[in-house]
């Protein structure tokens, strides 16, 4: 059974059981959590709150983030200069070298590995959209600290195909967009770029089926991107192919230049 189907599959059963779960939404929540005690699934702490119901603070907080000094273009740490105390940014190799031609900046917030992978994973396939609380903070103080506030006019989240839309109930990248959104006081919330065809998960794919995977799979509605300055809202960045599909449709559009923010990219960890 390939991975879309397996989801599809635990999304038909955890859409059947949202139905009876509703009910424990508010007070209910608090009442689950009196009679039904939630753990950190890390380090076994019970959670007295239902803001992030996978992790406590600490555990959340450890998870590790993206910081100073990245590459300007692509965002990725640079590994020799981790631990060494230098706060500028600047291009890495392979960016100076093939920089992307659609995309100008591309920002990710946290790694993808420990707690906020697995929130990540749970927000996405197992019915859990309260986790945007927890995961659009890291992009709110992310945000903050990194980038230009006034820069965009519209805040896009990359979309799903409507038949996965339709089955996860929620679209995981237009739920962090919305938290994000407050971060970037002249723009607004665009949802004209559509994925026109079903693709499948990219998790399992290699760089060169990832590209052919999402080839043509967008497009954009309306003339709402025409001059404008775009931030693409994605959950995880791993090989940049979606982005760089959905980016380059964008700019076919008429956009005026695109910018992605990630919650997390999936690239190795360069401990000092
Ligand atoms: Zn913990
Ligand atoms: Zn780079």
């Amino acid at each position: 059974m390939c991975e879309a189907e397996g989801e599809m599959q635990t999304q038909e059963a955890t859409r059947a059981a949202r139905g009876a779960r509703g009910w424990l939404d508010g007070w209910g929540l608090a009442l689950k959590n009196l009679f039904l005690p939630i753990y950190c699934q890390q380090c076994g702490l019970r959670l007295l709150t239902e803001e992030n119901t996978l992790f406590c603070p600490t555990c959340w907080e450890m998870s590790p983030r993206i910081a100073r000094p990245f590459c300007t273009l692509c965002g990725r740490p640079h590994p020799g200069a981790v631990g060494f105390g230098t706060r500028s940014n600047f291009p890495c190799a392979a960016c100076r070298e093939r920089p992307n031609r659609h995309i100008r900046r591309l920002f990710g917030a946290a790694y993808y590995d420990a707690a906020i992978a697995e929130t990540i994973k749970r927000f996405k396939f197992r019915d859990r959209p309260h986790l945007a609380g927890s995961l659009g903070q890291l992009l709110v103080e992310f945000a903050e600290r990194e980038m230009e506030r006034d820069r965009y006019d519209l805040v896009v989240p990359v979309p799903l195909h409507r038949v996965r839309h339709r089955l996860r109930g929620y679209n995981q990248s237009f739920l962090l967009a919305e938290r994000v959104l407050p971060v970037f006081p002249r723009a607004r919330l665009d949802t004209s770029l559509k994925r026109i065809r079903p693709t499948r998960t990219q998790s399992r794919l290699d760089e060169k089926q990832r590209r052919a995977n999402v080839r043509g799979a967008f497009a954009v509605l309306g003339d709402a991107c025409g001059g404008k300055r775009v931030l693409l809202v994605d959950d995880v960045v791993t090989t940049n192919s979606t982005v760089t599909e959905c980016a380059a449709t964008l700019r076919r559009a008429g956009a005026l230049e695109v910018d992605v923010l990630a919650a997390a990219l999936a690239v190795p960890r360069h401990d000092p």
